[in-house]
């Protein structure tokens, strides 16, 4: 099969089968603007990206309705190029990174929504907060003086194994977290409402787990040539 008629065909799949409080998130990094083309004409309006200079080649020629998110790594010395337009960061896990964040949508005059990356796989990274780490960035509390700003819930990504049990497991203890966060930290607040987990090996158990956003690249788009 072609595929653009791939994509459409997906697309149509994944939003059909996903549960009403479930957005599909079209993670489209290393692929070209005419299959993001493809995915908008099959319906699909959130893309995620994870590299700001793609991302902004990308929002130049394609429809100006798109909602972006950005799903990587962001460095702070980046927040400035993607301010104007992005709709939510996925991955914030610094103090440092919110105040650059805060400090460019003030700039631009607006609030741009944030999850905070929990790091739970058993993988080492350097990315990503641990449940203590992140209570102790919500209980410092800077964060309500960033009137720019909205968190607007947390993002994990489970480990890379086979063990379907593990991966449910984290989702689960993520999920977990993100309703005691909830009913810690926003209690009077709508807007703490986002669990972004699953990709596309997984996303159907992070959606059995009570995922909110699945970000899902591959299964779509088909394998990333880097
Ligand atoms: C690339 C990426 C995805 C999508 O991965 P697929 O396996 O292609 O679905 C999801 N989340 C993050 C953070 C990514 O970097």
């Amino acid at each position: 099969m072609d595929i653009h008629q791939h994509i459409t065909t997906t697309i149509q799949e994944i939003n059909r089968e996903l549960p009403k409080q479930t957005r599909l998130v079209a993670i489209s990094k290393y692929h070209p603007a005419e299959m993001i083309q493809t995915a908008y004409e099959a319906g699909q309006r959130v893309f995620g990206e994870s590299h700001v200079q793609e991302l902004q080649q990308k929002v130049g020629v394609l429809p100006a309705d798109i909602e972006w998110h950005f799903i990587g790594h962001l460095q702070t010395n980046k927040v400035k190029y993607i301010a104007p337009y992005v709709s939510l960061i996925h991955a914030v896990d610094s103090l440092r990174l919110l105040q650059e964040i805060e400090k460019q949508a003030a700039r631009c005059n607006r609030t741009i929504r944030v999850l905070l990356q929990l790091h739970l796989a058993q993988e080492e990274t350097k990315f990503g907060l641990t449940p203590a780490e992140c209570d102790q960035l919500l209980s410092e509390g800077a964060w309500c003086d960033m009137p720019h700003i909205q968190i607007a819930g947390i993002m994990c990504m489970a480990s890379n194994v086979d063990d379907e049990t593990q991966i449910a497991n984290e989702f689960r203890t993520a999920r977990q977290y993100f309703e005691k966060a909830r009913q810690q930290f926003f209690p009077d607040s709508e807007a703490f409402c986002e669990c972004s987990m699953g990709m596309s090996d997984d996303y159907p158990i992070a959606v059995r787990e009570g995922s909110t956003l699945v970000r899902v690249g591959s299964k779509i788009f088909g394998p990333r040539v880097y």
